[in-house]
């Protein structure tokens, strides 16, 4: 090894990689930051083009599959990752980024929190995530700090929309006989309170993919703080392309440089690791597994806030909800319902099976009393792996899939969840649709904690066969429940980071 640039290396400054700065800058430790991206895609791309496309192509390709009835386009953020990080797809959107902030330029900030149930297979325990989850919670600001996924009844901290107001009235008044149906105010990593450099969410509601005054988190906001340390650097536009093991860690960029450290932190991304490991991982014909959230959107109209005025609020999932479907820990499915706020009228019109004009009018008719409603199931009904390309080693191509009897039990869930939205007073519209998988970006499982083997990884996220090579993004999660996923990939990285920490300052002492 040269000399060490640093203690340790983090490559990734999306939410793992800052995240598992913190803690080690706090002990003292010196961290060097390596990221594939800069601000310059991001700035070359306004909002308005950054979500709908130079030529509003976003809105004329709308598959209608993504999460939120459509993916953006966000050049600066996708487009790059699907050319330089040798990773294709094939039934699979492999969805990864190559910006400065990773996919928390564009993500909906939706928080989730796992329970005991949740991990039970790994190999923590659940307290050592808790502190972590609120450390996180305290660094990023979330709309409440009650975490109001385990517990259905805490206030919302920002208005609820008018028509969200309504269905979670109607929900409290009439609970579901069997009490599998959860549906709550949902939980934001949005302010409600201004803090430095960071305006409070004002309601305007134009925050689809990102906030223009930064009350949406992003994890860019925690580089502008990590950079006041004078243990942090973070080097942009350095693509790692290969690691290299002597007494310690080599990573060697696109541009011809090299970094050197006793341990390097993988914090790219599931895929985006996974590309950087593609020589040292023996990924055979059955190829690497990769877990991912079978995705369904449905459009809902209430009926009796037909022709109503709106509240002003934020475009961010207004409710939560959870669904039982079956009696095993993670049988249950996750979600959200939007109000159509300042989602593009196109993205409806395009669904409707009316003319475009007929279908504007419509939809100017309906806006106020429209919503979307969009479901994660685990995923362990998913079946991606991730394969080596064989006439260029250095390529992977994700193939995606479900799991057996999948649509069946999407089948059912639908129909479970049609009682449900009667009783709310809900009207399902046609345009219902499950989405190609990979489009969720809710990815995990390809190196599990715990796990022996060449894949697996230790609690501390230190890859086996390759001591001082650790990951702290979603990779090391052993399993992948329906609930969203970015919270606990941070926590995560701030428990591993807390965890060397402390261990090298035992061994020093
Ligand atoms: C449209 C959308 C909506 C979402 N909504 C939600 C939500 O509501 N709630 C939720 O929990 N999650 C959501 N997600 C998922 C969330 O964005 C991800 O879970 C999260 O960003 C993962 O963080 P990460 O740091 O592991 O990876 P990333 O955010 O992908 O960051 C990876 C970083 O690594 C860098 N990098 C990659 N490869 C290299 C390399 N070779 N060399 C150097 N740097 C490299 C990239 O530039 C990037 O900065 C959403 C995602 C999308 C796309």
């Amino acid at each position: 090894m040269n000399a060490p640039d640093a203690d340790f290396i983090i490559i990734g400054s999306g939410p793992a990689g800052v995240s598992a700065a913190f803690p080690l800058i706090a002990a003292g430790r010196r961290v060097l930051m390596l990221d594939a991206g800069d601000d310059l895609g991001l700035k070359e791309e306004n909002r308005s083009v950054r979500v709908l496309g130079s030529d509003l192509e976003s809105l004329r390709v709308d598959d209608g599959s993504s999460p939120k009835l459509q993916t953006p386009v966000s050049r600066g953020i996708l487009e790059r990752f699907q050319r330089d990080a040798g990773i294709s797809g094939d039934g699979f959107k492999p969805i990864g980024s190559l910006a400065r902030g990773g996919l928390s330029n564009i993500w909906g900030a939706q928080i989730s929190y796992l329970d005991a149930g949740d991990i039970d297979d790994w190999p923590i325990d659940l307290a050592s995530l808790q502190s972590s989850y609120e450390r996180v919670a305290q660094r990023i600001g979330i709309s409440t700090n009650a975490d109001l996924t385990t517990g259905a009844d805490g206030e919302a901290v920002l208005p609820l929309g008018a028509t969200a107001t309504h269905v979670l009235r109607r929900h409290k008044a009439a609970k579901p006989a069997d009490g599998s149906f959860r549906l709550f105010a949902a939980v934001n990593a949005i302010l409600s309170e201004a803090r430095p450099g960071r305006a409070a969410c004002d309601l305007r509601g134009d925050c689809l993919y990102g906030c223009p005054s930064g009350a949406i988190y992003n994890s860019r906001q925690d580089l502008l703080a990590l950079r006041k340390s004078p243990h942090f650097r973070l080097l942009d536009n350095r693509r790692a392309v290969s690691l290299t093991r002597d007494l310690g860690w080599t990573v060697k960029t696109a541009d011809g440089s090299s970094f050197s450290a006793p341990r390097i932190i993988l914090a790219a991304g599931v895929l985006g690791t996974a590309a950087l490991l593609t020589d040292l991982l023996p990924i055979g014909q059955q190829g690497l597994r990769l877990l991912n959230s079978p995705t369904l959107a449905i459009p809902l109209l209430s009926p009796a806030r037909l022709l109503r005025s709106t509240t002003p609020t934020h475009s961010l999932a207004q409710l939560g909800l959870s669904l039982r479907y079956g009696d095993g820990a993670s049988d249950y499915v996750t979600g959200a319902i939007y109000e159509v706020g300042s989602l593009p009228v196109q993205s409806f019109v395009n669904r409707m099976p009316l003319g475009r004009k007929a279908g504007r009018a419509a939809f100017e008719l309906i806006a106020g009393s429209l919503l979307v409603a969009t479901i994660y199931y685990p995923g362990d009904q998913s079946r991606s792996s991730i394969h080596r390309d064989a006439t260029a080693k250095k390529r992977l191509t994700v193939r995606g899939g479900f799991a057996e009897g999948f649509e069946i039990r999407a089948e059912a869930l639908k129909k479970a969840l049609r009682h449900e939205w009667k009783r709310l007073g809900l009207i399902p519209l046609p345009g219902a649709s499950l989405a190609e998988p990979g489009i969720d970006a809710h990815f995990a499982g390809t190196l599990p904690m715990g796990e022996a083997g060449p894949f697996g990884s230790s609690s501390d996220g230190e890859l086996n066969l390759h001591p001082g090579l650790h990951v702290v993004d979603g990779s090391i999660l052993p399993d992948l429940s329906s609930k969203y996923i970015t919270m606990t990939i941070m926590a995560n990285a701030d428990r591993i980071a807390h965890r060397l920490a402390a261990m090298e300052a035992a061994s020093a002492s």
